[in-house]
């Protein structure tokens, strides 16, 4: 049988420490004895983004914005300690930030579900998709603290001058004050994505925010999200047979928790932080999380929600075996290999990244997983593999299909 072939490259974005290592593994165990790949290669590694002063990321946004489909290993964000390991000219930027200002686009997490690894939430079925809007409010503040008696006002200059003002409060005594914002252009795009995301997996979207107590700030998003939704998303929600949901942050989270999953939940920046972390570990493992950058023009880059496993890497230089989980490192490649089947319409390369996806899956229900299932499985007769045998047992799953 010959290769499948592909029209239009996909934009590699290679990492760091031992998502590196894994990458190598997965490309050629897993994705070129099959494929014909074409990509056009970024080296995002640390030592490399340092020898090209950081230009490296920037260009592999860029072709982003070319092509329309990445694919990014995890990667270092350097700190004090970086910069001596590495010798780094500049405490480079994280490299997901960069990409993200070019790309200004929404980041969807969602975990892989296996038979085996049972979310804590029994009545979870299905993947709950969060989106985190990643611009502004508190992440955006300024603050005060009040030392004493006193009046505090919000003032607002507009550039001819006029001045609008609010009384805060009036302080009797010490206390503290809180200035935040947001712009109609980050909410509209984070809106766009949202509904785009939406229609591109078939699912419904839920958005909540505290409209009912903030009725400007929080009201706002809820309004820009309806005119969006009404103008240029109705229809084609309706087509696709899915919905579009409002409801207070309170009430979505008592229903979040009573649902079956199968859905995409939209959050502002602070809820989306906190509930983030919430349902991903109630879900089983980081190393099971999926993780895609969907920008309001439609462009996808998809990566792993972990980072670069740093102390299975140390373990990895020092020659020791290491288990280490690529589920979410294959996942990244499979949804960007079919995202790009979906775009120049190759059905082979979308079918074979179905059956990427179901030869790991039913690799780690056979019982054959790295260690950090194998801590948290329900299944008896577990084995478990080093990062390699991993792999290569998914391989055998793999070509049995
Ligand atoms: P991490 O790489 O996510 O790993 C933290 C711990 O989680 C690991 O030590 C390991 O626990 C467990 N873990 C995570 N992924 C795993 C996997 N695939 N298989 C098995 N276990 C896994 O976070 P970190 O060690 O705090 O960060 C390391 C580097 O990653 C940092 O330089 C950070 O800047 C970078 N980072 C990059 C991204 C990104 O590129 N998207 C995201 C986050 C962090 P045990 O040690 O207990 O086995
Ligand atoms: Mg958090």
């Amino acid at each position: 049988m010959g290769k499948i072939q592909m029209t239009t490259p996909l934009v590699e974005m290679d990492g760091d420490e031992m998502t590196r290592i894994l990458w190598k593994m997965i490309k050629d165990e897993l994705l070129l004895p099959f494929i014909d790949l074409k990509t056009e290669y970024y080296d995002l590694g640390l030592e490399h983004r340092n020898e090209t002063d950081d230009k490296v990321t920037t260009e592999s946004a860029e072709a982003t914005l070319k092509y329309g489909v990445a694919v990014k290993c995890a990667t270092i964000t350097p700190n004090a300690a970086r910069m001596t390991e590495y010798n780094l000219k500049e405490m480079w930027k994280s490299p997901n930030g960069t990409i993200r200002a070019i790309l200004d686009g929404t980041v969807f997490r969602t975990p892989i579900i296996v038979k085996g690894i049972e979310p804590c939430v029994k009545n979870w079925e299905k993947p709950i998709t969060l989106a985190r809007h990643a611009y502004g409010d508190v992440y955006k503040n300024v603050e005060i603290k009040v030392p004493g008696a006193g009046k505090a006002e919000l003032v607002y200059t507009a550039e001819d001058g006029t001045e609008t003002r609010e009384t805060i409060h009036t302080f009797t005594g010490p206390g503290i004050i809180q200035g935040v914002h947001n712009t109609e252009k980050s909410i509209t795009s984070f809106a766009k994505s949202c509904f785009n995301y939406a229609l591109d997996t078939r699912q419904d979207l839920w958005f909540a925010t505290k409209d009912t107590i903030s009725k400007k700030y929080d009201h706002t998003f809820k309004d820009i999200f309806q005119e969006i939704y009404d103008a240029e998303y109705k229809e084609k929600f309706e087509a696709a047979g899915i919905e579009y949901f409002y409801t207070l942050i309170d009430d979505a989270v008592a229903r979040i928790m009573k649902a079956k999953g199968g859905f995409i939940w939209a959050c502002k920046n602070y809820d989306g932080d906190v509930m983030s972390d919430m349902v991903s570990s109630a879900f089983g493992s980081l190393a099971m999380m999926t993780s895609v950058l969907v920008s309001p023009s439609g462009v996808f880059e998809y990566e792993a929600a972990h980072g670069t496993v740093q102390r299975h890497y140390y373990k990895h230089l020092k020659g020791e075996e290491t288990s280490t989980n690529s589920v979410a490192t294959i996942f990244a490649w499979t949804g960007a290999l079919r995202k790009r089947g979906e775009l120049d319409q190759i059905p082979d390369l979308m079918e074979f990244a179905d059956k990427l996806e179901k030869a790991t899956i039913a690799t780690i229900e056979s019982g054959r997983m790295t260690k950090d299932l194998a801590l948290i499985t329900s299944l008896q007769d577990v084995t478990v593999l080093n990062s390699q045998e991993f792999i290569a047992e998914i391989r055998k799953t793999l070509e049995a299909m």
